[in-house]
């Protein structure tokens, strides 16, 4: 490679809800992530996006989510992120959660093991397909810090993502795209899946390729996922990685500033859309660390029609 550029690992998960008010319940007050940012999606802004994460929503732990409810519900098939992982840490941490999800009503499949890592499956009140996985306090990508006004102890909190699954027709050529143009490699443990993984390796840079049973393309809706991003360290290599994308032969975008952090847009040849965004600048440039995502934050660009913003958003309770 002509330019050392490595992607960090996971950035961030962005998927789709059609009740606002009851994924904040669920996200917040079941799995105990901080609601960090309450914003719109800059591309529709009669929508809101929310931004979960650990305290401070440190890259590699957010999952956010667009409120569509018009959208209709996921189809899964080929071409999506079919489930998404996130890191706990320690077996007793996963027993703890399996009682959690029973005090609460949510639906699991029960601890299972997958080359000798256990993992519990389980969906969102909207049927979003995620996992628990013990990432045995690996330190390759730090885990992220727990909010400690969070509903859940610090010891049980979740660390941020783990891997993301994607099912895809064919596994070759979206395999060709994260190894050759975005710097992936071939991780060890593969269980009979292909799983690939990037920088210092391990939980939280994790992608695992697989074929869905119904070879029916996806189709993005409430429930599923919109877009998996990976993590640039700075803008000099984020800049790299979009012209080196587009020389790759992908239609990737502009780099376009949503202020929190920057963002590239491209969609793999599995038919998933993939993101490139920065670690910086963050949650925490527009509003106090100990306030973030109590109020309806706009960037720069949307303030001056705030009030116009406010009156289209449908409330969260
Ligand atoms: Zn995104």
């Amino acid at each position: 490679m002509a330019e050392h550029i490595t992607i960090g690992g996971l950035h961030h998960l962005t998927a789709v809800t059609g009740n606002a008010s009851g994924n904040l319940r669920f996200y917040r007050q079941v799995l105990g992530l901080r609601l960090v940012k309450r914003t719109v999606n800059q591309d529709d802004v009669s929508v809101y996006h929310l931004f979960y994460g650990d305290a401070q929503g440190s890259p590699g732990t957010e999952v956010t989510f667009f409120d569509w409810p018009d959208a209709g519900p996921n189809r899964p098939g080929a071409g999506e992120v079919a489930t998404v992982s996130l890191r706990v840490t320690g077996q007793e941490t996963l027993e703890w959660w399996v009682r959690r999800f029973a005090e609460h009503g949510v639906a699991h499949n029960g601890l299972q093991q997958r080359a000798g890592v256990s993992f519990l499956p389980f969906t969102d009140p909207e049927g979003q397909r995620l996992e628990l996985v013990d990432d045995g306090g690996a330190t390759g990508v730090p885990g992220g810090t727990p909010w400690d006004e969070g509903a859940v102890p610090a010891q049980y909190a979740v660390r941020g993502l783990s891997s993301v699954t994607l099912h895809v027709r064919d596994i070759a050529p979206t395999e060709q795209v994260l190894t050759d143009v975005l710097g992936f490699r071939r991780a060890d443990d593969q269980d009979g899946m292909c799983v690939l993984e990037s920088g210092p390796g391990g939980p939280g840079t994790q992608v695992r390729i697989a074929r869905p049973s119904e070879q029916i393309p996806a189709r993005t809706g409430i429930g599923g996922v919109h877009h998996v991003a990976f993590r640039a360290a700075n803008d000099v290599e984020h800049e790299q990685w979009q012209r080196r994308i587009s020389a790759a032969g992908l239609a990737v975008t502009p780099v376009i500033d949503r202020f929190y952090f920057r963002s590239i847009y491209f969609r793999e040849p599995g038919g998933v859309l993939f993101e490139i965004a920065t670690d910086g600048p963050g949650f925490a440039t527009d509003e106090d660390p100990a306030h973030l995502g109590e109020h309806l934050a706009l960037p720069p660009f949307l303030e001056p029609h705030r009030a116009k913003i406010e009156a289209g958003l449908r409330p969260i309770e």
